[in-house]
């Protein structure tokens, strides 16, 4: 997109063509208009517009731009924080309604991929949270306890079965969760636009909101070319939003996170490497994730920016770290990298805040934006539509923080994770 190779790389080589849009001109009326065709932004539309509201969605650049079309494309259930610290940040009841919501999450993504025919190569095998050492180990056991006691169909592996599973020795165990797996995220991104406007929805890009106005009831959102009159707004922009409403945006941390794909591996390997093609990530701070797509490419990502320095040294450790781990690969190429920026709130907790009078918006999942994307837009659209009243939301209504330092620990961040990258290999 834009001419970028790096901003969605192998996502945007092998996902099925965006359905046909076009930027927003002149004034258009409408029930609902919604900022930002992500997984939130289009989950809302199409549940706006399946219940019959005339519904126009406005995406600044292309389907997917934002996390949408860069990220793993790991479905996972619940959210990286532990279901008691949900319940410590949220208090019981939105606790409880928060976690119910987000354990069926990957449900919603695979019913919805199956209803739509979505195209994107889901494979609802699990995920394994690989353990690294004794921490990990520790770490794994307790998440499986918290959601083994809420019926969740997970279960750890020891050592030997982790390995037998990945195909590395490298781990001291695993979690297996078959509620998880994976999808390419940009032909998801780009199947529910296309399932949106089937239901009656208006999709634009290349029109960005550049103002809002509210007179009487109604606000009037303009982009370049065009203008939309709506009762309501759905904002979902997320990390990747700024003026007319940035809160958003500005209560996340950005934390960077880079993934490099392999060509196809051999049959040979893929049998020995994921040989039930589950979505991994490891334990460690400063995490590493891969999958395979479809065609067998592996993809490996870490936390750090493909831009400056940050692309030799990033590429240089994922060699290393590739060959530490999956030693029978031997020297890895790789035909695509590309890298994005996750938002991460103080307490790692989602967010649901009311803008202004009719201007709603859900943001800051964390890393964690497919299922909970797919379930809280369809929890927005079901908001709009008188369907669930605010005190019945899943999360509280809160005022936007304001994260300290915000700049400073970005770079910190992205600098810390190259400087890591830069000197250490994978153990
Ligand atoms: C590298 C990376 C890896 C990740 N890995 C995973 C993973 O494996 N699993 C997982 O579940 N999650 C993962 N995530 C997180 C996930 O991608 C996000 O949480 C998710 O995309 C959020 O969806 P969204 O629809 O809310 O926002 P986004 O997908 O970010 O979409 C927001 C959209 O709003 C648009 N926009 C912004 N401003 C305007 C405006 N003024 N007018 C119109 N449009 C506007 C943007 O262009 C963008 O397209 C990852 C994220 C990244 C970046």
């Amino acid at each position: 997109m834009q001419n970028d190779p790096l901003s969605h790389g192998l996502w945007e080589t092998t996902a099925p063509p965006a359905p046909l849009t076009s930027p927003l001109a002149g004034e258009v009326k409408a029930d609902v208009a919604v900022v930002g065709c992500g997984y939130t932004g289009l989950s809302a539309a199409l549940g706006l517009a399946e219940a019959g509201a005339k519904v126009v969605a406005l995406e600044a650049v292309e389907i997917g731009f934002g996390g949408a079309g860069r990220n793993v494309g790991l479905v996972n259930a619940g959210m990286w924080a532990l279901p008691s610290d949900m319940l410590k940040a949220l208090g019981p009841d939105y606790g409880e309604r928060a976690l119910a919501l987000l354990d069926n999450a990957p449900a919603a993504v695979w019913e919805t991929i199956e209803k739509h025919r979505i195209d994107c190569e889901p494979v609802h095998n699990g995920t394994l949270h690989c353990a690294v050492g004794r921490a990990g180990v520790a770490e794994i056991e307790e998440r499986a306890r918290q959601w083994g006691e809420r019926g969740a169909p997970v279960k750890t592996l020891d050592g030997g079965q982790a390995a037998a599973r990945i195909g590395s020795s490298v781990y001291a165990g695993a979690l297996l969760d078959m509620r998880a797996g994976t999808i390419q995220p940009l032909a998801y991104a780009r199947g529910l636009a296309r399932a949106a406007i089937a239901a009656g929805a208006e999709v634009h890009t290349q029109s960005a909101v550049r103002a809002a106005e509210r007179t009487g009831r109604v606000w009037t959102l303009s982009a370049d070319a065009g203008s939309v009159a709506a009762d309501w707004v759905a904002v979902a922009t997320d990390a990747y939003g700024g003026a007319p409403w940035p809160q958003g945006r500005r209560e996340q941390i950005r934390l960077p996170y880079f993934n490099f794909a392999t060509p196809p591996l051999s049959a040979d390997l893929q049998a020995e490497i994921l040989p039930g093609r589950e979505g991994c990530w490891d334990t460690r701070m400063i995490l590493s994730s891969f999958r395979f797509d479809r065609a067998g490419r592996l993809v490996f990502g870490s936390v750090g920016a493909l831009r400056g320095t940050g692309l030799a040294v990033h590429g240089a450790w994922a060699r290393r770290a590739l060959r530490k781990i999956f030693p029978q690969i031997g020297a890895a190429r790789f035909e695509a990298q590309w890298y994005g920026m996750i938002g991460m709130t103080k307490n790692a907790v989602p967010r649901f805040h009311r803008l202004a009078n009719n201007v709603v918006t859900f943001c800051g999942y964390n890393g964690r934006g497919i299922g909970p994307g797919a379930v809280f837009g369809r929890v927005l659209a079901d908001h709009i539509l008188g369907r669930v009243a605010e005190k019945d939301l899943p999360l509280p209504v809160t005022e936007p923080d304001t994260p300290a330092l915000a700049a400073v620990r970005e770079t910190y961040y992205e600098a810390g994770a190259q400087i890591a990258h830069a000197v250490g290999g994978w153990v």
